[in-house]
């Protein structure tokens, strides 16, 4: 930086690109050109991070830089004359299509999507909800691709919107993770930081129990790995659970928050689940099953978390059920050291009680079979609502449709047909390539935001201001629909609550969603490194503040359980699995740099045995098909993978996993399309000469 003085400064910041939210250390060159981000490295002094951080948070410098950013709002489609605009004209655009769509077919034509990014922009996140509330627009939420039986089966249990239940990983000495790898994914509904550490500190207290198809990086470490066929999870846990009555459980404890006749009908549907039944259907040894039976049934709380390895299959409802019986009958269910329910710091659990579930609410209009989760729609309807008409404005923010949706291909044609697709995001993608409108949002370090999730294992916030101007016509989320909101009428952060700041920045949205928080706005403000806040422990939630006692037994619960067997690949064909590589967050971050150090490319994996049958070696090229399309990958053969599994990473351009799936296969109770344990043919890929 000729002609100036440099200067070079390191300040703390949080890393946002996952759950995880680990505190960083991001180091600062300043000149007369602006600032540059030079360094991203972990925080030693943040409470929960504890100084680690992935790869992909350290890549935080080639990721500000990237070439792929976003710098400019861009008008247009690819080939199709898009063109660079200002600001001003973008959002004149934007509010004057919405308000012809709306008057021409009302609010509903107007949809919103929200990737799984979106809730690490505090601000943005918030007034783009109040923005789509305010218009009455369809609201679609990446939620409903992984995690729809977490909320869910905690409606049909309790009777209310409860938290979701989660692992007490920082007291835990009895550890059950079904279909999660927290070593890579850092935690799936809850956030696993410093994952290896806390593991291993559990492990020094007791054992952790791996129930996974493929020995992933957690189950390598795991005391006890159960890998069982893909899908089999609930006969896992209700062998267990089996075990669990004839253990004995607590009868007296029980009749004080379950249905009596409900812990009934529990037994006799686990009473069929023998040993040796349970060892065929999931083809394990049985001496497995003891081993895991032995480490979870202690006497000791367990703390139990499902993964998408479960929760994006068939079996998902009956595993997250399962899940629930077991610890509620073995006394682990919001306990210290069990799976408790995060009393939130933002909204205090003390002053927002869990709202009784109630009906779910109105259906998309194609797709009357499936039904909203936590007032959203299943995503696995967009695409009809689209190409029936009922959409013809979708914003996305934070999300990749275009990858991660079921049946790539269909979705992509729909998404051309939108007469607005308005992207949000940091960066180029598969979307932004669709959109006729693309907004170039400000970057983590370009803008404030406050890390307050309940998702993480304890109650905790951490305020960062933004590090750096953003860089060209980069704007945050927040100022972005916050203009929007004001040009189409909509100035509020919701129904109920205050206007917008004026002029709506990160910093006065977050002192206004802070308003009610646990803990004073400058007192979070001043604890640049986070701080752990007191709040009610583990014991807060049952029975008392439910509507209800526990139904340990909700018939469509019951009903998806005695039906899982019949929803599972057969036998002697294979069952893809999808997994997470350490270099990707869903579909974001698979070129960030280029680096080696993220970690490998995406291969399938795949049994000797199922391997040499095909004739196929380490590295052969193979096609994976389905009845709805073939992808071509590369094989690598390990006995890391079941026989009878095959495993590719999910959120990649190339091999696209969601080009085998289809949007038409979901589960009645939640809509959640089936991305995980489905039939799919290897072979070796034709050569071009073939
Ligand atoms: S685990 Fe990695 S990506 Fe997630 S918050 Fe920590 S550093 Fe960032």
């Amino acid at each position: 930086m000729p002609g100036g003085a440099v200067t070079y400064q390191t300040v703390p910041s949080s890393c946002r690109l996952c759950p995880a939210a680990c505190g960083v250390l991001v180091t600062l060159e300043r000149g007369p050109d602006g600032a540059r981000i030079l360094d991203v490295a972990g925080d030693p002094d943040h409470p929960l991070s504890e100084g680690y951080t992935c790869t992909k948070g350290r890549a935080g410098a080639d990721l500000h830089h990237h070439p792929e950013r976003l710098d400019q709002p861009l008008l247009g489609r690819p080939g199709a004359g898009r063109g660079t605009a200002s600001w001003d004209q973008t959002l004149g655009l934007v509010a004057a299509g919405v308000r012809r769509i709306v008057e021409e077919s009302g609010p509903g034509a107007v949809a919103a999507y929200r990737g799984s990014a979106a809730p690490f922009d505090a601000a943005g996140d918030a007034v783009a909800a109040a923005l789509f509330t305010g218009l009455g627009a369809a609201r679609f939420d990446s939620l409903t691709l992984n995690a729809s039986a977490k909320s869910r089966v905690g409606e049909l249990m309790t009777g209310a919107r409860v938290p979701w239940p989660s692992p007490d990983l920082l007291h835990t000495d009895n550890l059950l993770l079904v279909g999660q790898n927290p070593l890579v994914s850092h935690g799936h509904g809850t956030a696993v930081p410093n994952p290896v550490v806390n593991l291993r500190l559990v492990q020094a207290r007791g054992t952790i129990v791996v129930v996974d198809p493929r020995e992933s990086e957690t189950a390598h470490l795991a005391d006890v790995h159960v890998q069982l066929r893909p899908g089999t999870d609930p006969a896992f846990l209700a062998y267990v659970v089996r075990e669990a009555f004839r253990f004995g459980v607590d009868e007296a404890a029980l009749a004080t928050c379950t249905r009596t006749r409900s812990v009934e009908e529990v037994r006799s549907r686990v009473l069929p689940w023998t040993p040796e039944r349970t060892a065929t259907v999931c083809g394990v040894d049985p001496d497995v099953l003891e081993q895991a039976r032995d480490a979870l049934l202690k006497g000791t709380p367990i703390a139990a978390a499902t993964g998408t390895g479960t929760t994006m299959s068939p079996s998902a409802n009956a595993t997250e059920w399962l899940v629930w019986v077991l610890t509620m009958l073995t006394g682990s269910l919001d306990v210290r050291g069990g799976t408790i329910f995060h009393p939130g710091f933002l909204h205090p659990i003390e002053r927002v009680r869990p709202e009784p579930a109630v009906d779910p609410g109105e259906r998309a209009a194609t797709r009357p079979d499936l039904a909203p989760v936590a007032g959203t729609l299943p995503t696995a309807a967009l695409a009809d609502e689209i190409l029936a008409g009922n959409v013809r404005a979708l914003f996305v923010l934070g999300g990749n449709p275009a990858l991660s949706l079921p049946d790539s291909e269909k979705v992509r044609a729909a998404l051309q047909r939108l007469d607005l697709l308005v992207v949000g995001d940091v960066r180029h993608t598969e979307t932004t390539d669709l959109a006729n409108v693309v907004l170039p949002l400000a970057g983590q370090f370009e803008r404030a935001d406050l890390t307050a999730g309940t998702n993480l294992p304890v109650v905790f916030a951490q305020y960062t201001p933004a590090l750096v101007a953003p860089v060209a016509q980069r704007r945050s989320a927040a100022a972005v629909f916050g203009e929007l909101g004001r040009r189409l009428g909509l100035p509020a952060l919701g129904p109920d609550a205050p206007a917008l700041p004026d002029p709506v920045t990160d910093d006065a949205v977050l002192g206004a969603l802070a308003a009610g928080a646990r803990v004073g706005w400058p007192t979070v403000v001043a604890a640049r490194h986070g701080l752990v806040v007191d709040a009610p422990g583990p014991g807060w939630l049952l029975p008392n503040l439910l509507p209800r006692k526990i139904d340990l037994a909700p018939p469509e619960l019951v009903h998806r359980f005695t039906a899982f067997e019949g929803l599972l690949p057969s036998p002697v064909r294979l069952a893809l699995v999808p997994r997470r590589l350490p270099r990707q967050v869903n579909s974001a971050l698979r070129d960030v740099g280029m680096q080696s150090a993220l970690g490998p490319f995406p291969t399938l994996l795949m049994h000797p045995f199922d391997a040499a049958e095909r004739g196929i070696l380490d590295g052969s090229v193979v096609e994976v098909s389905t009845e709805l399309a073939a992808v071509v990958a590369s094989a690598e053969v390990t006995e890391a993978i079941r026989p009878g599994a095959v495993s590719l990473p999910m959120g990649w351009e190339t091999p696209n996993v969601n080009l085998l799936t289809a949007d038409d296969d979901c589960d009645p109770h939640t809509g959640m399309p089936r991305l995980s344990t489905f039939t799919v043919e290897v072979r070796l890929a034709p050569r071009a000469d073939d």
